[in-house]
C-alpha cells in the first residue's frame, strides 16, 4: 500500500494574497504550483501548514474533525511567522469546498481523508531576510489515507534527549517546516544508534514532545502531560484525549514532568506512556532509552488505556459515539 500521505486528490483549493488582499479561492490542479526561485519561502522559510481529517460515517455522510481548532492554529502560525493574515472564514470555506468536491473519495474507517492546508510566502525578494513577504499562497491539499497501523501496531522506542531540543523554543507552537528539518538529524541519529523510533526532547531534563507528536503519561486514574507554553505544538489530538479522559472521570494534570519523574513512574505496574497526533491518533510507548540503557514502561507492550482512549476518540470521529462536544462539521 502507498505510504501515508503519498497519494493526492488531483485538485486542491487555492487562494493568493497580493496587493494587501486575498483573491477569491479557486479549485485548481494539485500536481504543481509555479514559484519564482527567489520566493521568500524558499530562502527564509516563511511557511506553515496544518493536518486534519475528514471521516466517513456508516450512513455515508462526511465530517471534518475539529476544523475550527486547526483553522485557528493555522492563523496563529501565520501570524507568528509574519505571513499575511489568514482570513479564517475563507480557509474554512476552502477546506469545506475541497472536501465536498471529493466527498465520494473519503475512505471508510479506519481510513480517512487527510487534509493539508499550507501557507507560503511567495514574494521574489532575496533581500528580505529580515522583512516579511508581501505576497503569499494558501492551498488545501487532500490525501486519502488507509489504516495507519496496517503493518501492525507495536509499542514504540523513545530516546530521551536531555541535551538537544526539537527547535528554537520560541518556534515550538508554530507548525512550520523548518522545525521538522531541525529535528531530523537527532532523530536519524537516534534511529541509527539506538533503533529508536522517535526522540522525546527533554531540554534541561523536562519533557516536551517528539518531532511531530505530543507526549502523555497515564498512571492509574490520572493522565499527565506538559502544560501549554510557547515551546511546543498544542496538539488538537492532545486536547481531545484530555477532554475524553475527563469525560471518563480521569484526573487531568497539565504540568511540568521531569525525566527523573518519568523514569520513576515507568517502573510502576500499569503505567502507560503514549504519543498523540492526527496521523496515528494515539500510540503506545513501550521503551525509553536513557543513558544508553533500555527502560521498559510497564510490561513494554501496547497498553489498555492507550487502546481505550484511542477507541473512544475514533468512535466520535467515526460517528459511533455521540459528538457531545460538537467536534464534527458535516460537509456532505
Ligand atoms: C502536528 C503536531 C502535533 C500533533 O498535533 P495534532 O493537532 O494532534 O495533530 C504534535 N507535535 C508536533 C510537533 C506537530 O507538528
Amino acid at each position: 500500500m502507498a505510504a501515508f500521505g503519498s497519494v493526492f486528490m488531483p485538485k486542491m483549493a487555492l487562494a493568493t494574497f497580493e496587493n494587501n488582499q486575498w483573491s477569491e479561492s479557486q479549485i485548481v490542479a494539485s500536481d504543481s504550483i509555479s514559484l519564482h526561485p527567489g520566493a521568500h519561502v524558499l530562502h527564509y522559510s516563511s511557511t506553515c501548514f496544518e493536518g486534519l481529517k475528514a471521516f466517513r460515517h456508516e450512513d455515508g455522510s462526511v465530517h471534518v474533525f475539529r476544523m475550527d481548532q486547526n483553522v485557528e492554529r493555522f492563523a496563529q502560525s501565520s501570524k507568528l511567522l509574519s505571513l499575511p493574515e489568514v482570513n479564517k472564514e475563507q480557509l474554512t470555506q476552502m477546506i469545506s469546498d475541497i472536501v465536498a468536491e471529493y466527498a465520494a473519495d473519503v475512505p471508510t474507517p479506519p481510513g480517512s481523508m487527510y487534509i493539508r492546508p499550507t501557507h507560503i510566502g511567495t514574494e521574489a525578494a532575496v533581500g528580505k531576510a529580515a522583512a516579511p513577504s508581501d505576497s503569499s499562497l494558501m492551498y488545501v491539499l487532500l490525501s486519502p489515507v488507509g489504516d495507519y497501523f496496517a503493518g501492525g501496531a507495536r509499542a514504540l522506542r523513545l530516546l530521551l534527549d536531555e541535551t538537544g531540543q526539537r527547535c528554537a523554543p520560541h518556534m515550538g507552537m508554530i507548525k512550520s517546516g523548518g522545525n521538522y528539518a531541525s529535528a531530523l538529524a537527532p532523530t536519524l541519529e537516534a534511529k541509527a544508534q539506538y533503533q529508536a523510533d522517535q526522540v522525546l526532547f527533554c531540554p534541561n531534563g523536562y519533557i516536551t514532545e517528539t518531532g511531530a507528536a505530543n507526549f502523555l503519561l497515564v498512571d492509574g486514574n490520572e493522565i499527565i502531560t506538559k502544560a501549554l507554553d510557547s515551546s511546543f505544538l498544542h496538539g488538537v489530538t492532545r486536547s481531545s484525549i484530555l477532554q475524553i479522559a475527563k469525560d471518563l472521570g480521569m484526573t487531568v494534570s497539565e504540568r511540568e514532568v521531569s525525566v527523573e519523574e518519568l523514569l520513576e513512574r515507568a517502573k510502576k505496574p500499569g503505567v502507560e506512556a503514549m504519543l498523540s497526533g492526527t496521523a496515528a491518533v494515539l500510540t503506545s510507548v513501550g521503551t525509553f532509552i536513557h543513558n544508553g540503557e533500555d527502560i521498559k514502561v510497564g510490561d513494554g507492550e501496547i497498553g489498555p488505556m492507550a487502546q481505550k482512549l484511542r477507541q473512544a476518540l475514533n468512535d466520535i470521529q467515526w460517528g459511533k459515539a455521540p459528538d457531545t462536544h460538537g467536534w464534527l462539521t458535516k460537509i456532505a
